[in-house]
């Protein structure tokens, strides 16, 4: 079958930046489950898997704006150093991740004080053109649990 709204695909990914560098793989990983239709991935990617089969091999370049979107100027923001859990390892320049009310955000280490920690909200590969590298492994109609929780289960079951 072809990747419709509430198939699950699994696959496998690499993916590298403008200059080739490789910022994740995981070809030689267990294939990522996905529910197909539902904003579980950037829009850029869905976009592409549509209408794919199982065993398909391809490149896709995502731009910006379908990717972790565009870099905004306005995102330093000064946090106490409570935090983060890491903060005495952190230096400008690194990645790391402060819990918000929200959720889990990636942050990117702007100046460290004594009491506090600027951060650089942007997500770290905002503004970056994503090149990926992509292999479909299997594409099933996703159970009707999937379909409640909103996203795939990786061996179809819904105990997780
Ligand atoms: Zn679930």
């Amino acid at each position: 079958m072809n990747i419709e709204k509430n198939s699950v695909v699994m696959l496998r990914y690499c993916l590298r930046d403008d200059a080739g560098e490789v910022i994740d793989d995981t070809m030689k990983d267990e294939p990522i489950a996905l529910l197909h239709g539902h904003g579980n991935i950037m829009p850029g990617l869905e976009k592409a898997l549509s209408g794919r089969a199982a065993g398909d091999e391809f490149d896709v370049i995502v731009e910006p704006v379908d990717g972790y979107g565009l870099r905004k100027d306005d995102q330093i923001q000064r946090l106490s150093k409570k935090y983060f859990p890491d903060a005495k390892r952190l230096k400008p320049g690194m990645h790391t991740v402060v819990q918000t009310k929200e959720g889990q955000r990636q942050v990117t280490v702007h100046k460290v004080g004594g009491k506090v920690i600027d951060v650089d909200l942007n997500h770290p590969l905002a503004g970056q053109r994503l090149h990926f590298q992509l292999n479909i492994v299997d594409v099933r109609e996703a159970t009707e649990s999937e379909l409640a929780h909103g996203h795939a289960h990786a061996d179809g079951q819904d105990h997780h």
